[in-house]
């Protein structure tokens, strides 16, 4: 028997477990004591390592090389040497035909680790020379890393999970952490317990809500609305902190000029929350000592979502919350590494370390280490992973190596991605199972899971952890680096690596932010925030020490945009509004907890479809009664979950099941700036399948 500490690998608020091991499987997962999670875990904590010794599979574990050569052929198993041949020889075919921006590459925000990112984002940009590489995150927590970018100069979490609990007001925008992020939930009840004040925006009426001070129940897709209607409230009632704003931020007579229009009152038609509220809200809000403002994907996942990042992150700066302990805001990733992928530059436009690509003089920097030409880096941004199905049927993207993401499931509007991957000529997927992505695909490479290999992961906080290898790989499956290294050496860039830790050490030389966490280090602490960048240096629990900001100016840039109407709205045909909302005992596409035997024994396929009873009742529509949900897009079949904590008008599915996927029926509007899809709001119809 053997004890492994490592990371929990579900969402982003990193709880650290330790596997205890025996005969090369994992018996059982303990608390590891980490820094976010106080020894808790939560259901998927508990009981999301499953998939690796579950021997009945609902998808198959890959576990050998695969090539399908005719496009509607079957895959047939090869040897690595034969896969790595044939997948170098023809992207660089692609490559010469078409140019490097025809092949698009994605890194993994999931269990794949901060160094096979690293490594993927080299091979997109030294190797293909393109800036086309892209995560998941795209699709849930961009508009974060926009919008704060913008308003305070960096695009993470500006606080600690830690400091939620001793912030004396908390501001909960669209974001129900009781199921997507449990142990925040857990923080969240313990300040509300330590005497903080909550404040809850939500449609429904979530956990949270029936915890809170205040639970302000607006209309879906009216978010930048309230927002602005609060910015209005604190300057009208001068309940700002004028020294604050005036020596630390600028812009509040812009501000104003927009939000002027949006007193309580002249919104309360539309938000649907009584202006009194608003008001009292704000008060509460204003008068606190310290105030976090936290959001989730209620306001990311919808084309004006930048806006709203921006908007609520100027309420803190309104207040001066932020640049001190127990307040800041931010949002808690929904996968384990998003901030990962995020550090180690799966973006279209930054390096690692946060490094932007069209920086001559940082392009010349990776160039030189990398020991590749510097005219050969792409110097614009690259595509982003939601364009790809438009980019696929314009003949511009020919190519996809997709590793450890299922955009087949997780994308919005799922017909048209289907379209767009049908269009191009070549689609590897690396991954551990055969996901609804992996089964278009022209290769397969099987990969070690979480469990099967170590590396680093970046929690939401912007804390790195170490997690290590517990168990001996099943099949011929080699780590995700490894093969993307083999595939550079056959492509002509000779890439080896010895072990993580080398990538690990690379990437440090050329991020200043990050320079400062050595694999040491991380292993006598735990857990190190970035910037961190010196070795004696502690790490930085929170950001902007003083209120300077990383904006040119360094001060904070106070934000407000008309609220914009999402794309589509319920008509008689389409009379009722769906909202994708997460499942508490899954993550992700659930190609891993849906394969977790307990976790598939919690909610089985195919799904619910939460409807408020008034509408249900209008439907001749039971509780568990099979129900048709269609769109302009699609029609699913789902289970009816009647409740009265849905607001009426709206009806809520998750996009994890694979039966009844709902985001058949989502669509692909995007944000104009984050390229983040509208999946928090359609128009659709739901009718009773049969009579009872
Ligand atoms: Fe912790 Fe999130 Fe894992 Fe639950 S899913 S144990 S909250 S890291």
């Amino acid at each position: 028997m053997k004890k492994m500490t490592t990371v929990c690998p579900y969402c982003g608020v990193g709880c650290r477990l330790r596997l205890i091991v025996e005969n090369n499987k994992i018996i059982r997962a303990e608390g590891a004591g980490g820094v976010t999670d106080q020894n808790q875990r939560c259901l998927k904590g508990y009981y999301g390592r499953n998939f690796l010794n579950n021997t009945r599979l609902l998808t198959p574990r890959l576990t050998r090389p695969m090539i399908r050569y005719e496009k509607s052929g079957k895959f047939v198993p090869v040897s690595w040497d034969e896969a790595i041949r044939y997948t170098a020889s023809r992207l660089l075919e692609i490559k010469n035909a078409h140019g490097p921006r025809a092949i698009m590459t994605t890194g993994s925000s999931r269990g794949a680790g901060n160094e096979a990112n690293y490594v993927m984002q080299k091979f997109a940009r030294g190797v293909l020379n393109t800036n086309n590489v892209d995560c998941c995150a795209r699709v849930c927590c961009g508009p974060s890393v926009a919008g704060l970018q913008e308003t305070l100069g960096n695009g993470a979490m500006s606080n600690s999970i830690s400091d939620i609990e001793n912030s004396r007001c908390l501001l909960i925008f669209g974001y129900n952490c009781a199921d997507a992020h449990p142990i925040v939930a857990r923080r969240v009840l313990k300040a509300r317990q330590n005497g903080a004040k909550i404040i809850v925006c939500d449609p429904r009426r979530i956990e949270t809500a029936r915890i809170a001070d205040r639970h302000l129940q607006l209309n879906n897709g009216c978010n930048m609305a309230l927002v602005n209607a609060f910015g209005h409230v604190l300057i009208d009632e001068q309940l700002y902190d004028r020294e604050y704003v005036e020596k630390h931020t600028e812009g509040l007579e812009a501000y104003w000029q927009i939000v002027k229009d949006y007193s309580p009152e002249a919104v309360e038609h539309l938000t649907g929350v009584p202006a009194r509220q608003v008001r009292q809200a704000m008060r509460t809000f204003a008068a606190a000592p310290s105030a976090t403002v936290m959001w989730g994907m209620g306001v990311t996942q919808f084309a004006q979502s930048v806006d709203v990042v921006r908007g609520l992150s100027s309420l803190a700066l309104l207040t001066g919350n932020l640049g001190r302990p127990n307040v800041g805001v931010g949002q808690v990733h929904g996968q384990n590494n998003v901030q990962g992928a995020y550090d180690m530059g799966v973006l279209p436009n930054l390096f690692p370390g946060y490094q932007e690509v069209t920086d001559p003089a940082v392009r010349k920097k990776f160039a030189r280490a990398w020991g590749i030409d510097p005219s050969l880096m792409d110097d614009k941004v690259g595509a982003r992973i939601t364009e790809i199905p438009h980019l696929a049927m314009a003949g511009k993207i020919k190519a996809c190596y997709i590793m450890g993401e299922d955009p087949l499931q997780t994308e919005a509007d799922l017909g048209l991605v289907r379209q767009g991957f049908g269009a191009l000529d070549f689609v590897v997927v690396q991954d551990i199972f055969m996901t609804r992505t992996a089964e278009m695909a022209d290769v397969l490479l099987p990969v070690t899971s979480w469990g099967e290999h170590d590396g680093v992961f970046t929690c939401a906080d912007r804390g790195f952890q170490r997690f290590e290898k517990a168990l001996e790989p099943a099949g011929d499956v080699k780590r995700d680096w490894e093969i993307i290294s083999l595939l550079a050496t056959a492509m002509g860039y000779p890439m080896r690596y010895a072990n993580s830790q080398q990538i690990w050490d690379e990437m440090r030389e050329l991020c200043p932010l990050f320079y400062g966490v050595t694999y040491e280090k991380m292993g006598d602490m735990g857990h190190i925030q970035w910037p961190c960048p010196n070795l004696d240096h502690p790490g930085t629990p929170w950001l902007y020490a003083d209120s300077r900001f990383d904006t040119p100016s360094g001060r904070g840039r106070l934000f407000a945009a008309p609220w914009r109407a999402p794309a589509e709205s319920p008509d008689e045909h389409f009379p009722l509004v769906l909202c994708t909302v997460r499942e508490v005992g899954h993550d992700s596409c659930r190609s891993m907890t849906g394969n977790c035997a307990v976790l598939q024994a919690l909610a089985d396929e195919p799904g619910y479809v939460q409807i408020n009873s008034e509408d249900a009742g209008t439907l001749g529509i039971r509780h568990h009664d099979l129900v048709w949900v269609s769109s302009r897009r699609g029609k699913v079949i789902s289970r009816a979950d009647v409740s009265d904590c849905i607001n009426r008008g709206t009806v809520y599915m998750t996009w994890q099941w694979w039966v009844g996927a709902c985001n058949e029926l989502t669509q692909n509007n995007l944000d104009p700036i984050s390229k983040t899809p509208e999946t928090k709001y359609c128009a659709v119809k739901v009718e009773q399948i049969a009579d009872r």
